[in-house]
């Protein structure tokens, strides 16, 4: 049966565009080729164009999206995020012992989303200490924002967490719910903005 009320998508024009504000006016289909998109271009900002790759992944999503990809060959190790539900600990993945488990040339896929970039970036600029990512990590889902994660996630029939707990972003995410692109505008901004109060930069283990 045809269900008139279906949305048109906005970019095959199929009549079964997603009724969650997170897809965007896209069918499933679209929506996740857009943020494939999106993670691809992420991708291939962080790596050099030549070269052996190694990824360590922290999520199962990320995990999914890599062994899809069509990019060139490269290793992937998969390591288990820890748990930071009930603490503020953005810092982990920067810690020597985060590091002691590994050995050799590879790139750490931040599980991040837009809210957790954003997250990090706030706690940087409110404490004076601008943190800039180390080249060996990759924001992958730094364009992309947390609504938009779990919806692709549940397409793809991936179980999804927020990867890190909200402090300071509460106040402001009112704000920027109803309109996404304050998010992305807030984390471009605050990219933006911390070199150029380098002199107050500090590696992410002092902070
Ligand atoms: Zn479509």
């Amino acid at each position: 049966m045809v269900n008139l009320k279906m949305a048109e998508c906005r970019k095959c024009r199929s009549r079964n565009a997603l009724t969650e504000t997170a897809g965007g006016g896209f069918c499933s289909k679209c929506f996740k080729e857009v943020i494939e998109l999106r993670l691809k271009s992420s991708l291939k900002k962080a790596v050099p164009k030549k070269g052996e790759l190694s990824f360590i992944v922290l999520d199962s999503l990320s995990e999914n999206f890599l062994k899809r990809v069509k990019f060139r060959p490269f290793k992937l190790e998969f390591h288990n995020f820890p748990d930071v539900t009930n603490r503020w600990s953005w810092r982990i993945p920067f810690s020597p012992e985060f590091a002691s488990g590994f050995s050799g040339d590879y790139y750490v896929v931040l599980p991040w989303t837009a809210e957790d970039s954003a997250e990090v970036l706030l706690e940087s600029l409110s404490s004076q200490k601008a943190f800039r990512l180390p080249s060996s990590f990759i924001a992958l889902w730094k364009d992309v924002s947390e609504e938009e994660a779990a919806l692709y996630a549940s397409l793809l029939g991936i179980p999804w967490r927020k990867a890190l707990p909200r402090r300071n972003l509460s106040f402001w995410k009112p704000l920027m719910e109803n309109d996404s692109s304050l998010l992305f505008g807030f984390q471009k901004s605050a990219e933006e903005l911390i070199p150029l109060i380098h002199d107050l930069s500090v590696k992410p283990d002092e902070v």
